[in-house]
């Protein structure tokens, strides 16, 4: 087995890595740490919970503590470009936690803040900045940073970066950076628009695959609940009846949809928090550090707000409307089993979801456990299923994140009666290989 004392990393990391509770490099970090140590670019096809942060962020840290220069103001030696706010903040605790011996100034650039006091830090130069791209060009664009010196640039979630419109922007922002730098790039999955910005950006790169694109994270316990579409909410408060779900997040596809599903619990007495786009950035860091420490069991979330969050600990993902891509539900299902612990996905699936499952299954080449709880019902209602009667989806609720207006209503009606309370999952709470840096659930 590999240690990180064999990869060469400088003392202080070794000694911020023993802190943090890292007994060995997880593959990605074996695979991809001595490639970059020597300057080497990196494709990284990875989900989150594979140890990715660390395997770009060491080798960064490395580099910078080698060479002690000083950053000059309104520069930054290395750039993290990342797709949400949560996860460019949560990069930046990484990179803090494990740079903690040594003198770094980290900083983050994202949206929903006031400008004055990103322009003031960067009026004091970087070590490392981790940026979303939109609010990164604002920057560029008043000429508070400039990126001429930076020498490594890190793209992360690259996939989910497409998904938010932000392919241009990327673009943009790395004609700024000088020719001769460092690129590494991370996906978990490779649509056509991300291989060819990888091959653009790219040079001889070295590629590192720790679970092949759109692979279903193999420790995730996953099962589909067949279910009334006017029964879902229901079925979902009688799941929370098993202790088992102590920590779930819950997806669902619309804004509005996570609001009231989190009401539905409430109501219900399982404390329950939203996090959606919609939230003001205080309310989705209050609901998330509420749920990491245990004071609300479910956080019920859309995809763009729940992806990339790193919280230890998740027993269970509960899908409750099934995502429009395989990719997406790749990603939800990856917010559990995060570094070597077990976990379960539970998906409720109504008769206009089946063709999304089945999507699911095609792509993930698996097939998934099917239990039918749904009201009996006579049996052309197989062939030909009922409309499901009441609170359609309006027209502008659409999925937090997509472009164009979907097309598919998302029934919310009543319960329907006769919902058999379900099976207890069995799924204990998983345990944690490593100490945690900042903040998470103990
Ligand atoms: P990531 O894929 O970077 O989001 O990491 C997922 C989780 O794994 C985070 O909670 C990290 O703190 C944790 N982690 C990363 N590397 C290691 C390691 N070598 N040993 C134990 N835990 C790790």
């Amino acid at each position: 087995m590999t240690k990180f004392s064999d990869l060469g990393l400088a003392e202080v990391i070794l000694r911020a890595l023993a802190q943090e509770g890292y007994v060995a490099p997880t593959p990605i970090q074996a695979q991809a740490i001595p490639p970059l140590m020597q300057g080497r670019d990196l494709l990284g096809i990875a989900q989150t919970g594979t140890g990715k942060t660390a395997a770009f962020a060491l080798p960064i840290l490395h580099r910078l503590i080698a060479e002690r220069r000083r950053p000059a103001p309104q520069t930054t030696s290395a750039l993290v470009l990342a797709p949400t706010r949560e996860l460019a903040a949560q990069i930046a605790d990484s990179f803090r936690a494990y740079g903690r011996f040594a003198r770094f100034n980290v900083g983050v650039i994202v949206g929903g803040v006031s400008h004055g006091p990103q322009i003031k830090m960067l009026a004091g130069g970087l070590d490392v900045l981790v940026a979303t791209p939109g609010r990164l060009l604002d920057h560029i664009g008043s000429g508070a940073l400039r990126l001429d010196t930076t020498r490594t640039i890190v793209l992360d979630e690259a996939d989910h970066m497409l998904d938010l419109g932000f392919l241009a922007p990327i673009r943009k922002i790395v004609s700024r950076l000088p020719k001769s730098r460092q690129n590494l790039f991370f996906s978990a999955t490779m649509p056509k628009e991300i291989a060819s910005l990888a091959d653009d950006m790219l040079n001889d790169p070295v590629c590192v695959q720790v679970t092949p694109a759109a692979t279903t994270a193999e420790r995730v316990d996953q099962r589909v609940l067949l279910v009334d579409g006017a029964a879902k909410r229901d079925v979902l408060v009688e799941l929370f009846a098993d202790p088992a779900l102590a920590c779930a997040i819950v997806f669902t596809r619309t804004k509005r949809g996570a609001d009231r599903v989190s009401q539905h619990l409430e109501a219900h007495g399982v404390g329950s928090a939203a996090i959606h786009g919609n939230k003001s950035q205080n309310q989705r860091l209050r609901a998330l550090d509420d749920f990491r420490r245990g004071r609300t069991r479910a956080l019920v979330a859309t995809d763009i707000a729940a992806r990339g969050i790193d919280i230890d600990g998740v027993t269970h993902v509960v899908n409750f409307e099934l995502p429009e891509t395989p990719e997406a539900y790749v990603h939800r299902i990856g917010r559990t089993a995060r570094a070597g612990a077990g976990g379960a996905a539970i998906s409720l699936c109504d008769n206009s979801e089946r063709p999304l499952l089945r999507a699911i299954e095609k792509s993930t080449r698996q097939s998934l456990p099917v239990i039918d709880r749904r009201s009996a019902q006579p049996a052309q209602e197989e062939r030909a299923p009922r409309r499901a009667p009441q609170e359609h989806r309006r027209p502008h609720e659409r999925p937090e994140g997509s472009r164009k207006p979907a097309g598919r209503a998302q029934p919310h009606g009543k319960p329907a009666a006769g919902a058999r309370p379900a099976k207890p999952s069995g799924a204990s709470r998983p345990q944690n290989s490593g100490a945690k840096s900042s903040g998470r659930r103990p």
